[in-house]
């Protein structure tokens, strides 16, 4: 058994635990990070690719926001499109000149995979068999393999970065976390394709015939969802039929055109509204989609998950720095905080814009929703700071 010893084991090198390796290393604690897929597999994973205001600052106030800042969109708005109509939400207008930035997730895992290596920092891809022990002594630890020989990390603390199906949140004991859920009784059919996008900013359809999201990922890939069942079989939506049903769920009165070129990825994703109090027992504290997760049609999946890394960064500075456990002690009151209201935004994003199986009394409200969202300053307002993204909680 090969044994190492650092500040901070961190399982997981998505975007939570590589930000938070980059963050501590910024504050001179040492973490290694521990990751059971390959580097390649990790900078090629087609995810999340909305940014709120803050996120795009924290980067770029870290030092790993340059090629966002060259290559990522500045979106002012989103457009609302339903009965066949756009209505535009003007971020800036709403929000004191506040905007997002659409730049891929794996785009931004490149770039914090590439600032750790490049400032000596230790990311050990390709593992198995990771296991926790000793969670609520002073001095946890991290087994796992690696080319079929057993290592073990100890540390002070562990952060669980390894996503909604890791292993860090099974780790702690029954009965040790309330866990809140709600499904949805539809999913996403995404693609992406290789073809400019049909608008220069988001377009959420509500439709008689379910949601569409029209979204991109750069100036030349489009990223497009159709609201579909969890468990839709892809076989039987060949790439025609996907363009149909996008061309009619986006149409609109004005005959706008829908700009279509070659599938190059498809899949299902199912929805939820997940979420575990506390995120944390003993030295093992939960960040990102570990310890929860929202549908995404608010955006917030990636952007929570930076958040998180935000207050447990600091709150270890405040522990290594001045021997102040106080900021640990309340780190998931301050993350649930944020969490609960972006779940509900999501939630209600999800519910305004989807095609329910409710019946015509919520398709009418859904519809009524969107009118006074569209037509009143105090609602937009609403939507708009959700979506740029809520202020930071103090720490
Ligand atoms: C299709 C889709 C679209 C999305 N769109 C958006 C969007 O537009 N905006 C937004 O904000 N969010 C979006 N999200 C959500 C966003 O992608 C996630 O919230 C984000 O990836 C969370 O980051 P994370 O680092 O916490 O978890 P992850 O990105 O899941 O990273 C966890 C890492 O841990 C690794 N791992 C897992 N188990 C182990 C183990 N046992 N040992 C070691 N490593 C392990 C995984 O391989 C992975 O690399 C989307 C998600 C999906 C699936």
């Amino acid at each position: 058994m090969e044994r190492m010893r650092t500040h901070i084991g961190i399982v997981g090198a998505g975007p939570s635990g590589l930000l938070l390796s980059h963050l501590l290393h910024l504050q001179g604690i040492e973490s290694i990070v521990i990751e059971n897929r390959s580097r390649e597999y990790c900078e090629n994973r087609i995810r999340a690719g909305v940014l709120e205001h803050g996120t795009a600052e924290l980067l770029v106030e870290c030092g790993v926001g340059e090629r966002m800042k060259r290559e990522g969109l500045v979106h002012e708005g989103i457009y609302l499109r339903y009965r066949r109509q756009d209505h535009h939400i003007h971020f800036p207008e709403l929000t004191g000149g506040k905007s997002i930035m659409v730049y891929s997730q794996h785009e931004l895992v490149r770039d914090l995979i590439a600032a750790r290596l490049r400032d000596g920092g230790q990311i050990v891809f390709d593992v198995d068999a990771v296991a926790l022990h000793g969670l609520e002594s002073n001095s946890p630890r991290i087994s796992f393999q690696k080319d079929g020989k057993p290592f073990e990390i100890a540390c002070d603390f562990i952060a669980g970065c390894d996503g909604f199906h890791g292993i860090s949140r099974p780790s702690i004991p029954a009965g040790v976390l309330r866990t809140y859920e709600e499904s949805y009784p539809f999913g996403w059919l995404g693609i992406l394709a290789q073809v400019a996008p049909s608008s220069t900013e988001l377009v959420y359809s509500n439709h008689d015939r379910g949601f569409a999201l029209l979204s991109m990922r750069s100036p030349e890939v489009s990223r497009l969802y159709l609201q579909c069942d969890p468990e839709e079989d892809l076989n039987e939506w060949p790439d025609d039929r996907i363009w149909s049903e996008l061309r009619q769920r986006l149409s609109t009165e004005g005959g706008w055109k829908l700009k279509e070129g070659p599938i190059t990825q498809k899949g299902v994703t199912g929805m939820r509204s997940f979420l575990v109090d506390p995120m944390q027992f003993g030295r093992l504290y939960l960040l990102g989609d570990a310890a929860h997760i929202v549908p995404p049609t608010g955006a917030k999946g990636l952007n929570l998950a930076v958040a998180d890394v935000r207050v447990f960064s600091a709150a270890l500075d405040a522990f290594y720095k001045k021997g102040s456990r106080d900021l640990l002690a309340r780190y998931s009151k301050i993350c649930l905080q944020r969490v609960w209201k972006v779940q509900r935004f999501s939630w209600w994003m999800t519910s305004m814009l989807h095609k329910s199986n409710q019946g015509e009394f919520f398709e009418q409200i859904h519809l009524a929703e969107l009118d006074y969202v569209t037509s009143s300053r105090a609602a937009a307002t609403a939507l708009a700071e959700n979506y740029v993204g809520l202020p930071f909680e103090p720490l």
